[in-house]
């Protein structure tokens, strides 16, 4: 299907805002940090495996350089380091295609790489896994305006996705603080979630297709482009969240939601979680379907952004704050609706004081606020990053949980998240990391969240630190049988080892 469609060309990411570290270390090699996990039976990297990955590829494209490869080796919060001499830069299906199939004959596991934003250590290799990166996967194929589809290669950044597609009136319906690094092919690999998942849905729906290679070299082709197709097995539904272990995505067709003209963002300040609670309610009641986005944030998580990161607050201090953006097609319709609904709770107490804007400046403002946490918590030293779904009554109880149990062992315990979502991500930053400290977090955190019916990963997935504790999100059975469609895909396990599966 690929063949049948015109290309439109590279989208070189000039105007993306990188999504940088926030502290220059070498973390520890994983394989030291977490001695229990062995290496498999694969093949050492050689010479002659080198030799015919350069012949496949040219020479450019194949990295075997230490310091070339350092950054491919360590994840972007600097939790896991593995030690790969061999990074892959293949620029088509064929090339990926190619590479599987070597890989898979001569038994050489291999990391698939997007753009290395991923928070549980999925994207590095643990050991010396060839890394496989979509970086030069960087063409946008095809792109409909009357329908809003786009396809495109895997590598292609997010944001430089979403500001090619401003220009034909549309917009890519997910959007997340690592946008200016991450590939579509890793988010879809992730399933990502991320700041409008409220408003427009996870990408299982807004993924109309995709192609993806098989362990054994084997290009699958299922690029539907139509919104509805139910001709058999919904195969996409596989690769969707799969985080490189059943394949690797190589092209993607996504919706796109047209994009709006009246966008308006809220911010506000609460006395407590149960306003929050009263708050998101009022809000999906009286602002309906503008409502595009509802975030929230702990006064230790601003602090983070306003220290760390040094950007101001538009309001004073409270102990916890929501961010509510509305988009529609009308500004008079949706700021009448919005003030009305600010009016409402403002004059009954539940919100105490707010601001709110459709300047692009400010809403700019007061997103960092929200999306430079992560990166600010890195100051803090190590962080312990969780990512959880909870039921909404429950959503923030972890938090003071989690204070009580590391006490002061932590620089800091706090909380933010997609509210809308139930899904809130809990972090504990330590001045370095501490196995004993590890100890005191987990399984406790894990028991807590499974207790109360949560979900252990929320949106980022599994990856290397999480596959231990899958079993308290999925059943036996269901983990039997990701290991049976495992089995199937990559009977060599060459694809991703060492993550998702216990
Ligand atoms: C500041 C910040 C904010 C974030 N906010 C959010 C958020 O709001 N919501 C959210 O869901 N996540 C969030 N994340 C996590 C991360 O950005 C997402 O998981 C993202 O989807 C990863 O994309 P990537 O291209 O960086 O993938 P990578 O990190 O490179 O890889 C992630 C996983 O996908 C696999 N993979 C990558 N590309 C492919 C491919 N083409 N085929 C098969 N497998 C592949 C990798 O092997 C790995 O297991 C955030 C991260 C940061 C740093």
């Amino acid at each position: 299907m690929l063949r049948n469609l015109r290309r439109i060309g590279s989208i070189v990411p000039t105007n993306v805002n990188y999504c940088t570290h926030a502290r220059n270390f070498l973390p520890q090699l994983t394989k030291d940090r977490y001695p229990d996990v062995k290496r498999g039976d694969y093949a050492v990297l050689n010479e002659n495996h080198l030799f015919h990955f350069v012949d496949l590829l040219g020479v450019e494209k194949v990295l075997n350089d230490p310091s070339d490869c350092e950054k491919y080796n360590i994840d972007w919060i600097k939790n896991v380091r593995g030690f790969s001499q061999c990074v892959l830069k293949p620029e088509s299906t064929e090339e990926v295609s190619q590479i599987l199939a070597y890989c898979n004959e001569h038994r050489i596991a291999v990391c698939p790489q997007g753009g290395n934003t991923g928070l549980v250590g999925g994207s590095v290799p643990v050991f010396d896994e060839v890394v496989l990166s979509t970086e030069l996967m960087n063409d946008v194929i095809s792109i409909d305006d009357t329908s809003g589809v786009i396809v495109c290669q895997a590598g292609c950044i997010l944001e430089a996705l979403d500001q090619f597609l401003s220009e034909k009136g549309l917009m890519m319906p997910l959007d997340l603080g690592a946008k200016g690094s991450c590939h579509i092919g890793g988010n879809v690999a992730t399933n990502a979630g991320g700041l409008r998942l409220l408003r427009y849905g996870n990408l299982h729906g807004n993924v109309l297709g995709l192609e993806a290679v098989k362990a054994d070299g084997e290009i699958v082709d299922c690029l539907s482009t139509l919104k509805k197709d139910n001709t058999g097995y919904h195969l996409k539904h596989l690769f969707i969240g799969s985080e490189g272990t059943l394949g690797i995505i190589t092209t993607v067709a996504i919706q796109c939601p047209p994009r709006p003209n009246a966008i308006n963002l809220a911010f506000l300040g609460l006395e407590s979680f149960e306003d929050i609670l009263t708050t998101f309610r009022k809000a999906k009641q009286e602002l309906g379907e503008i409502l595009s986005s509802c975030e929230m944030i702990d006064a230790k998580s601003l602090d983070v952004s306003t220290g760390h990161c040094q950007l101001k607050s538009p309001i004073k201090e409270f102990p916890f704050y929501m961010l509510i953006e509305t988009s529609g097609s009308n500004n008079k319709h949706d700021e009448e609706k919005l003030n009305h609904f600010l009016e409402n709770v403002m004059n009954d107490g539940t919100v105490l004081d707010g601001t709110v804007t459709n300047e692009p400046g400010k809403m700019r403002a007061i997103w960092e606020l929200r999306e430079r946490i992560t990166e600010g918590l890195l100051h803090d030293g190590y962080v312990f990053k969780y990512d959880i779904s909870l039921p909404i009554k429950d959503f923030y109880s972890l938090v003071p949980a989690m204070l009580e149990k590391v006490g002061k062992d932590a620089v800091r315990v706090s909380g933010y998240g997609h509210i809308g979502d139930g899904n809130i991500h809990l972090n504990i930053s330590v001045p370095e990391f501490r196995p004993d400290i590890l100890r005191k977090i987990e399984p406790y955190v894990y028991e807590f969240t499974s207790n109360l019916k949560g979900s252990v990963s929320a949106e980022h997935g599994i990856g290397f630190r999480k596959q231990k504790y899958i079993h308290y999100s999925k059943s036996e059975s269901a983990i039997k049988l990701m290991k049976d469609i495992k089995k199937m895909m990559d009977p060599n396990g060459i694809l991703n080892p060492y993550k998702v599966l216990p």
